[in-house]
């Protein structure tokens, strides 16, 4: 019978360097998210298996939602004078994905491994391992563990899920191929518990983050194909800092009129943070891009400088040029 998780063979250069690492840092893009801390995790507990002293560094916090992960509490955002041999980024699109934690003066002499699924990746690495074809990182991690005949145990399963779960959105995207399932349920058979997974990273959310979405939905307009929702300073002084609309954009995209949706936030350094959804057919990953930033065609984002009525101004009219190209 033919395998149905057809190979996915990470370069041998990335086998190679990971034999011979001995303290690896592992970076996962700054506001991370399932996938991020999904990869980091997985490669964390994979290496430490392997017998390496891994160290697993994110710029910003992982959120609690993760803390059933494997090393969910290794996790550091300092890593001042650690004496790593080897950089791996994970989930990052570009070099400036990794935030404070990728030093230059610490670390530019260290092989640097990129392993990501960003079709907007710029190889920033010393070896680049990009699928965009898969649909998260976690899901090439499972190709690595693979390749180098590293069992999966609940733990493994369980990093590994939680960024499909997470990247997919359930299931739901159209990169979720029979492969995916397929690994899925071998993921299942290791022990990860899906309906947990699902409960806790897509359908749990602060009382706060309900609020700010009411007050945000009140922002929602729609014109030419494209929907948006800003997400002020003002919004959420009083719900405990700086929170992001999680979830908000795939949401209004379900606006029957819409093709694209976009939130903007607002930013106390001057700049507004853009997080763009498309429909199938329609590419905001190209708009990202443009604007300094990147991610998937149906999914991505960038940081713009300017006020927020300025940026929404500028950006909602590029992507009403995308639905208006696609309608032609
Ligand atoms: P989200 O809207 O969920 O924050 O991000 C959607 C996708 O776009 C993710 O794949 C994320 O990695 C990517 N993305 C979001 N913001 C940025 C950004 O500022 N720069 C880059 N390179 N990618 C981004
Ligand atoms: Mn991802």
């Amino acid at each position: 019978m033919t395998d149905p998780i057809p190979t996915i063979a990470p370069p041998p250069e990335l086998l190679d360097a990971l034999e011979s690492a001995r303290r690896p840092l592992l970076i996962a893009h700054i506001s991370p998210d399932g996938d991020a801390i999904g990869s980091l995790t997985a490669m964390g507990y994979m290496l430490y298996r392997m017998g390496k002293d891994p160290i697993l560094a994110c710029q910003d916090k992982a959120p609690n939602t993760f803390n059933f992960l494997p090393f969910y509490d290794r996790i550091t955002q300092n890593v001042d004078g650690v004496n790593a041999d080897l950089v791996i980024a994970l989930d990052s699109s570009d070099p400036t994905r990794m935030g404070s934690i990728y030093d230059e003066a610490q670390f530019a002499d260290l092989p640097l491994i990129v392993i990501d699924h960003h079709i907007t990746n710029v190889y920033f690495g010393d070896v680049n391992w990009v699928e965009p074809g898969c649909c998260a990182t976690d899901e090439m991690i499972f190709h690595l563990a693979r390749a180098l005949n590293e069992t999966l145990d609940e733990a493994l399963a369980t990093a590994l899920l939680t960024g499909i779960v997470t990247d997919t959105r359930g299931f739901r995207t159209s990169n979720v191929t029979p492969a995916v399932m397929h690994i899925t349920g071998q993921l299942l058979d290791a022990g990860a518990p899906l309906a947990m997974i699902t409960e806790r990273t897509l359908d749990t959310r602060s009382m706060a983050l309900i609020q700010l979405w009411g007050r945000a939905l009140d922002t929602v307009e729609l014109a030419d194909g494209v929907i948006s929702a800003v997400n002020t300073i003002d919004m959420r002084r009083d719900l405990g800092g700086l929170i992001r609309a999680e979830g908000l954009v795939s949401f209004i995209l379900g606006a029957e009129e819409a093709k694209v949706a976009a939130v903007f936030t607002e930013m106390p350094d001057g700049k507004v943070e853009c997080s763009f959804r498309a429909l199938p057919g329609y590419d905001v990953a190209q708009i990202a891009f443009d604007f300094g930033g990147g991610g998937h065609p149906p999914a991505a984002g960038c940081t713009v400088d300017g006020d927020l009525p300025g940026v929404r101004r500028e950006v909602v009219a590029r992507l009403q040029e995308v639905v208006r190209t696609k309608a032609r």
